[in-house]
């Protein structure tokens, strides 16, 4: 049995929307580079790292699979 080709993109398009209300994500009010795309942001990361929060959303995107694997593999 013979399947037509999938148009359907196989890489892991899956949304993630992270929660920074909390008051350890804010800077303060100070803007500075972010650490992923070098433009000033008021916000931080988990690591207190200036950083956008869709940078930070669109950086776990990237996050190989097999790292994330590690990551909860313990
Ligand atoms: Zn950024």
């Amino acid at each position: 049995m013979t399947h037509p080709p999938r148009r359907v993109p196989r890489r892991m398009t899956r949304r993630i929307g992270l929660d920074w209300d909390d008051r350890a994500h804010w800077g303060g009010g100070r803007r500075l580079p972010c650490h992923l795309c070098g433009r000033l942001a008021f916000l931080r990361d988990e690591q207190g790292r200036p950083c956008h929060k869709t940078c930070a959303e669109t950086a776990l995107t990237q996050i190989p699979a097999d790292s994330i694997d590690g990551r909860y593999a313990a």
